[in-house]
């Protein structure tokens, strides 16, 4: 699992490689172009994806909605999380 904080706003997008199959429908529907393929391979043999401009990112849900494995969600800091990197 990896966390990646919004540089700015108070959220963070956790991506779970073990569960990615690689699809990339993450990756082609993210609107901002914030994803790609990682050059990872996960241990069921899947090139998993990768947020690569978590900057660019506007929340709008669509790499969670998409995803079919619940491989990337979207969550909330809490008030005392704010300020994590
Ligand atoms: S929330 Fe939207 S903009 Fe952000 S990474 Fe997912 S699809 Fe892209
Ligand atoms: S949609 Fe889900 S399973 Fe498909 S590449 Fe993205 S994170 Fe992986």
């Amino acid at each position: 699992m990896e966390v990646h904080q919004h540089p700015k706003k108070k959220y963070y997008i956790i991506t779970d490689e073990s569960r990615c199959k690689g699809c990339g429908l993450c990756i082609e529907f993210c609107p901002k172009d914030c994803l790609g393929y990682s050059d990872e391979i996960n241990e069921k043999g899947w090139r998993v994806s990768k947020i690569h401009r978590m900057k660019d990112c506007i929340k709008c849900y669509m790499c969670e909605r998409m995803c079919p494995d619940f491989a990337i969600f979207i969550d909330e800091n809490t008030k005392e999380e704010g300020a994590k990197a």
